[in-house]
């Protein structure tokens, strides 16, 4: 069985590094599937390239991200995407409490819910801080969410657990503080694993950032000494259930 990159931005990693080139590679080493994340207008017709040219499974979304400057795309951008069937979930859209004009936020995070609703698509999630709020927006949505990277309050993952939701496990906890965060996402089976790679976020000297997903799953699996084998199983099941395809 494969790995999923269950959370990256490949279009933009695009813009430095040869990507074809990284996937094939990441391809050979096992990691053959992504859900990748459009967050600006120039890297939409990326997608459309990359899912051509190699036999890895690139699925992509897009939305309006709710705390990132160079997020170009508008809801036109959006409402085309879905009317075209181009992409598999909107997103990552979401709240942040970096941006300080809250009640714009929820207004552009609320639109693109309802869009997701009208053509049932999945919603791939950024939240940092005002977890309750989002919680209270998402439960009057009969969605799939997927909640990347995150890394709030074991109280808020529980909340947002009774929700029809999936985790990507990131970098970000597998930080010894962020234990019981990972351990309770564990204990879900709602996991799948993510690199989150942009090109700002590219290491010195790092020769293929996508193979990051693995990375994350290897170091998880010694913490707590579980079969590779079986987490890769258990993010195959997840991917099949919010995308429909099986891995
Ligand atoms: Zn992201």
């Amino acid at each position: 069985m494969k790995l999923c990159d269950a959370h990256c931005h490949l279009a933009n990693l695009a813009e430095v590094m040869p990507l074809k080139t990284l996937v094939e590679e990441a391809a050979e080493l096992g990691i053959t599937h992504f859900l990748s994340s459009a967050l600006r207008k120039s890297e939409l017709e990326y997608y459309t390239e990359l899912t051509d040219v190699t036999d890895s499974k690139v699925l992509y979304s897009a939305g309006i991200h709710p705390f990132f400057e160079a997020c170009d795309l508008e809801y036109a951008d959006l409402e085309e995407l879905c009317q075209r069937n181009l992409i598999w979930a909107i997103g990552e859209i979401g709240l942040d409490r970096g941006n300080p004009e809250y009640a714009v936020m929820e207004k552009i995070f609320v639109r693109q819910l309802d869009l997701a609703m009208d053509y049932r698509l999945p919603v791939v999630l950024h939240i940092v801080g005002h977890q309750q709020q989002a919680f209270d927006i998402l439960r009057s949505y009969p969605l799939k969410f997927l909640i990347h990277g995150y890394a709030g309050s074991l109280q808020a993952f529980n909340t947002f657990t009774r929700l029809d939701s999936y985790f990507t496990i990131s970098e970000r906890v597998l930080k010894e503080d962020k234990h019981d965060l990972l351990k309770a996402m564990l204990k879900s089976r709602r996991f799948l694993f993510e690199s989150d790679i942009t090109q700002y976020y590219v290491k010195e000297g790092e020769a293929n950032p996508l193979l990051r997903a693995q990375a994350v799953l290897d170091e998880v699996a010694e913490l707590y000494n579980i079969d590779p084998a079986i987490l890769i199983s258990i993010q195959a099941a997840n991917y099949q259930a919010l995308t429909g395809y099986s891995l």
